[in-house]
Order: C-alpha cells, then sequence, then structure tokens
C-alpha cells in the first residue's frame, strides 16, 4: 500500500530506488582505518573477544538449571561448534588484514557474507541455523564493543546495490562520511536538523536527502521502492505506476536542469553592473576537490579537516596531516585554500571518544579542545604551514569567543613557525590567520578579533545555533531554526560591514552561503566571498549574475530595520523576484 512520510529535506532533488534499512544494531558497528603496525594487534583483540565468548557459552553450559527444557544444552553446544567454525573464528582475522580495518567491521562483514550463503539453502533445518550463526557473532561483536567501544558507523546488510536508499533511524557525521565510498541515491532518517553536520555531508554528496521523518524506519521495509523528493521534504513508499512515472520526468527535468547549470562553470561570477563575487567550495575530505574544480569553484574556502580523522582510533601525525593537505592545496592548483583547523567534538567526537559533556554544542569543542590538546593542535599547525609552501593556503580558526582563545592560537601558530624553521623544515612564514565569527561574543566584539586578524568567516550555522539557542543536529526544534531571524540578520549584516571598513576580507561559509534564496539578500548586506557545497556553486552563480546590487543593497538596509516576520519574508520574496 502506498503511503508518505514528510520530513525535512536537506539536499534537493529526486531519486528513485529500494530501500536499504539499517538496524540499531547495524548502526552500533564501528568502522576504523587501522595501520598495518596495528594488524596483528587488533587481530588478537579479535581472538581474545572469541575466547571471551567460548568461556562465557561454557560457563552458561555448565550451569544449566534443572528446569531448562532439553534442548538447552544442544543448542548451546551448537553455538559452540558455530564459534569454533574457521568461517567465524579465523576468516575476520584475514580481513582484518586484507581491508586493513578493525575486528567488529571484519566480522561483520564476515556475517554478512555467510548469510547470504543461508539464503540459498533449501533445507528449513539448516535454513534455521542462520539465527544461531548471528547470535553467536552478536555475541563476539558485544565482546569487541565491550573491550573498546567505538563511534557509531555505517555497516551495510550485505552490500547494498548501487542506488539504494538508504534509510535509518539516526546517522552520525562519520557515518555519513563512509557513504563517499558507497553510491547511495539517497538517504533519509528519523532525526537531525537542517545544518546538522550529518546534513551538510549529505549536501556533499550531492544526493537528495530527509531528516526528521521520525517513523520512516520502523514504517519501511526492505527492498521496498521509494521516491524521495528532497525540495519538499517528501518520501513516497510503494508508488503506484503513475505516481512513478510522474516523478521519472520530474527527476529528467531536474537533470536537464542540472546539465543547463554547468553552461556557468567558466562564467566569471558578477552582478548584473559587473561587480565581481568568489564563489568557493567547502570541503570535507581531499577528494572532493574534484567536485570544486569541476563546478568552477575559486577556491577552497573551507576545508573541514575534522572529517579526514573521524572513523578512526587516533589523530593522524603530522606527516600524515601535511600530505592530506598538500594533496588539497596541489590539486587546486595556485587557487586559494582556507584549512580550518580541528573542529571536533560536539556532534563530531573526538576519534575513539564519545562526546561526554552535558551540552556538547556548549562544551570543549573546537578551539576550546585544540587549546586544551596543544600538542595535537601544534602538530595540525606545523602541517597546515608545511603544506602552504606549495601554494596559497589561509589558516581558519574555529568557534572562538574570547580574544585570549585568539592570542593562545597566535602564539602557538608563531611557535609552530619558529619550530619549523628550527628544523629547518620547508613551509610558508606568511599565511594568513583568519578566524570563524559563528559564537554571537565574537560577532558582537568584532572589533577586538579583527585587530589580530587577516581575515574573518561567517559560520552561519552555528551563528544561527547559539543567537536562537536552537540545537542545530535537534529535529524536534528545526522549525525554530531560522536564518531570516531579525537578531541573526543584524549579526549578519554587521560583521560584513564591520570587517569590510576595517578593510578585512569577509565571507559567508555557513549554509546560508549556498542557499540561493539568500544570496541577493547577502549581496545586499555587501558579502563578495561566498563558500559553499560544490553541489551548490553554479546555482549560486546563476543567482549572482541576476542580481541588481543597488536594489539589493536597497531592500536589505529596508530588512534590516524590520523585526516582523511575515513582513521579512515579503521583503525577501520582492528582492528574489525577477
Ligand atoms: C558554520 O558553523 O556555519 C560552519 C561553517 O562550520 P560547521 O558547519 O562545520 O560547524
Ligand atoms: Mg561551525
Amino acid at each position: 500500500m502506498s503511503f508518505t512520510v514528510h520530513g525535512i529535506g536537506v539536499s534537493g532533488g529526486i531519486a528513485i530506488g529500494r530501500a536499504h534499512v539499517l538496524s540499531r544494531a547495524q548502526l552500533e558497528v564501528p568502522y576504523l582505518e587501522i595501520a598495518e603496525a596495528e594488524t596483528a594487534a587488533e587481530q588478537a583483540r579479535f581472538d581474545n573477544a572469541i575466547g571471551r565468548v567460548r568461556r562465557e557459552l561454557s560457563d552458561i553450559a555448565s550451569h544449566i538449571p534443572d528446569k531448562a527444557p532439553p534442548e538447552f544444552e544442544a543448542f548451546l553446544n551448537v553455538h559452540l561448534l558455530i564459534l569454533a567454525d574457521p568461517t567465524l573464528a579465523e576468516a575476520p582475522k584475514a580481513l582484518i588484514a586484507a581491508q586493513r580495518c578493525n575486528a567488529e567491521w571484519a566480522l561483520k562483514q564476515q556475517l554478512d557474507a555467510l548469510l547470504a550463503q543461508f539464503e540459498g539453502i533449501e533445507d528449513p533445518y539448516l535454513r534455521e541455523r542462520k539465527t544461531d550463526v548471528m547470535q553467536v557473532a552478536e555475541r563476539v561483536l558485544a565482546a569487541l564493543l565491550l573491550e573498546a567501544p567505538g563511534a557509531a558507523a555505517l555497516t551495510g546488510q550485505g552490500a547494498p546495490a548501487d542506488g539504494a536508499i538508504l534509510v535509518a533511524h539516526d546517522l552520525s557525521p562519520a557515518d555519513v562520511i563512509l557513504f563517499k565510498r558507497h553510491r547511495f541515491a539517497s538517504f533519509i532518517t528519523d532525526v537531525g536538523g537542517v545544518t546538522s553536520h550529518t546534513a551538510i555531508v549529505a549536501r556533499s554528496l550531492g544526493i537528495p536527502s530527509i531528516v526528521a521523518l521520525h517513523h520512516a524506519r520502523d514504517l519501511v521495509t526492505e527492498g521496498e521502492t521509494l521516491i524521495v523528493d528532497g525540495d519538499r521534504g517528501v518520501v513516497i513508499v510503494d508508488p503506484d505506476a503513475g505516481v512513478l512515472a510522474e516523478y521519472r520526468l520530474r527527476r529528467e527535468q531536474w537533470d536537464l536542469e542540472r546539465q543547463k547549470l554547468r553552461r556557468l562553470k567558466t562564467t566569471r561570477a558578477a552582478a548584473l553592473d559587473g561587480t565581481r563575487v568568489e564563489l568557493h567550495a567547502n570541503i570535507e575530505l581531499p577528494d572532493d576537490v574534484s567536485e570544486a574544480r569541476d563546478n568552477g569553484a575559486a577556491g577552497v574556502g573551507l576545508f573541514r579537516t575534522e572529517f579526514l580523522y573521524l572513523n578512526r582510533r587516533d589523530l593522524p601525525g603530522e606527516d600524515e596531516q601535511y600530505e592530506a593537505y598538500r594533496r588539497v592545496v596541489t590539486a587546486m592548483d595556485g587557487l586559494p585554500v582556507t584549512i580550518r583547523t580541528f573542529d571536533l567534538g560536539a556532534d563530531k567526537a573526538l576519534p575513539g571518544e564519545r562526546a561526554s559533556s552535558t551540552n556538547p554544542a556548549l562544551g570543549l569543542r573546537a578551539i576550546r579542545l585544540c587549546l586544551s590538546e596543544p600538542l595535537m593542535f601544534s602538530s595540525q599547525l606545523r602541517a597546515i604551514l608545511r603544506a602552504a609552501a606549495h601554494g596559497p593556503v589561509r589558516l581558519l580558526v574555529p568557534m572562538l569567543s574570547s580574544v585570549h582563545e585568539l592570542d593562545q592560537t597566535l602564539h602557538l601558530v608563531e611557535e609552530a613557525r619558529r619550530s619549523l624553521d628550527r628544523d629547518g623544515i620547508a613551509h610558508d612564514g606568511t599565511v594568513p590567520v583568519g578566524g570563524m565569527i559563528e559564537v554571537p561574543a565574537a560577532a558582537l566584539s568584532l572589533g577586538a578579533f579583527l585587530k589580530r586578524l587577516d581575515f574573518v568567516s561567517i559560520g552561519t550555522n552555528d551563528l544561527i545555533q547559539y543567537t536562537l539557542a536552537i540545537d542545530r543536529t535537534d529535529d524536534e526544534v528545526a522549525h525554530l531554526y531560522d536564518p531570516l531571524h531579525p537578531a541573526v540578520l543584524a549579526l549578519v549584516a554587521g560583521v560584513i560591514q564591520g570587517a569590510s571598513r576595517a578593510g578585512k576580507p569577509v565571507a559567508v561559509c555557513g549554509e546560508m552561503a549556498g542557499d540561493t534564496a539568500l544570496t541577493r539578500l547577502l549581496l545586499g548586506f555587501g558579502l563578495r566571498q561566498f563558500s559553499m557545497h560544490p553541489a551548490n556553486l553554479l546555482s549560486v552563480k546563476q543567482a549572482v549574475l541576476r542580481t541588481d546590487l543597488g536594489l539589493a543593497t536597497q531592500v536589505a538596509r529596508r530588512m534590516l530595520r524590520v523585526q516582523d516576520p511575515e513582513r521579512l519574508r515579503a521583503l525577501l520574496e520582492r528582492l528574489n523576484a525577477g
């Protein structure tokens, strides 16, 4: 029976495909990349877990209560036999070595392969043993997680087919970053907010996605046909032939529009009067650079470095970081690259840890965390300065709220420079240092920051979260998350104008920069540098090309004097008409 579910669209477009439903248990399996040198230790960890389960089962077998049914002992023996079978006890160790992955992941891969074999068995008794294999594997998994709890990560139930639609209760940013290795057509979740990092990564994948569907995971069954309309935030489950045909047509139209936009790739971004506007790309992984270049980005305006390091136990050393940044700088071929220092904490937990503070978004996050771990921070600073020897790099500091943090950071940058000099390692000593303005305190005391910084970048995602006291990851308050709130507009315009007056470059790199409904408004506030997901670049360029700057400035100024939400929306509509 066909029905629709409504949520919040976080990435536009239409996907039609079969559902791949993730269970909660599957989400608890972490994927972590391990170094070659860690292989033996990981295999030993797996052996320990097998040993622990063997002892558990033997212990249960020796304490069977008198009232237990007679088949109970046989059942335990079957489990012990399964546990001893090399397909479960040995094969995952080969996978650990071959795939350089953690034991949990290897076990899950092997389990998937075993379960797939059961599907082909006709004998109903033997087919039933599938449940036993699953139960034993789950015990081993529990033993592993007990020893080393890891980040929640995606694992597929068998390899999902290309073009499948992923249906989950919740996904962490670390889970979604793994999607870059799969080819899902879309993903939909029960919870989540529009500017959560999960949604941001979804947008960067360029696939339609919807969050806050509330019960989709329970309502949708594996393999069911789904239509995901990312623009309207609607999922149609098991659509009839007529609806399918209509959406196939709409998907073609959408693809056609995207193709037309591609013609703008090399067009200079300028308003109608010829004023130049710089459109940069936000990236999460070095591989994203190709998409940035394909969409004609004038630079990387925000490299969220922490994403590189989410699905692993440790932070990388200086050389590994340097190599990743150098790849991006070289691939951008002379175009500027803005590297943001780790913004870990809150919904992006430090590798190997779970967010522990009571209020993670207000806790030890971003620059606060970096300053509390000066060794870790210094190795990143050195890596960035070294990468700058290969092309124009700018260093961006997240979540500044007080100038003390900035002074400490600048001191550490200077230290990093000096230590590289001392070590005789090539680097660029003139890397500009900028700050993210994403805490209202920084926006309201901008002058003190501008004195010390070379440039600023407005992180509207957090600025809105902290101004309106709305958790950006919480779908229950998502309807209150409003970029058009007069307080938000005043802060954004104030920072753009304050920085411009001080002669310091200013960009917006939050999701507002990639929203075509806000392009003219931001231009009207005086913004000339935008940074957004590569997928949004060409549509924003189209909006820039059609902007009458004089009119935009006039309406934007009016909007700053208006407090009434309805009136603000009406003015924005007028600004965007024509
Ligand atoms: C922001 O807060 O707007 C921003 C760009 O940073 P992030 O989304 O990574 O927190
Ligand atoms: Mg931010």
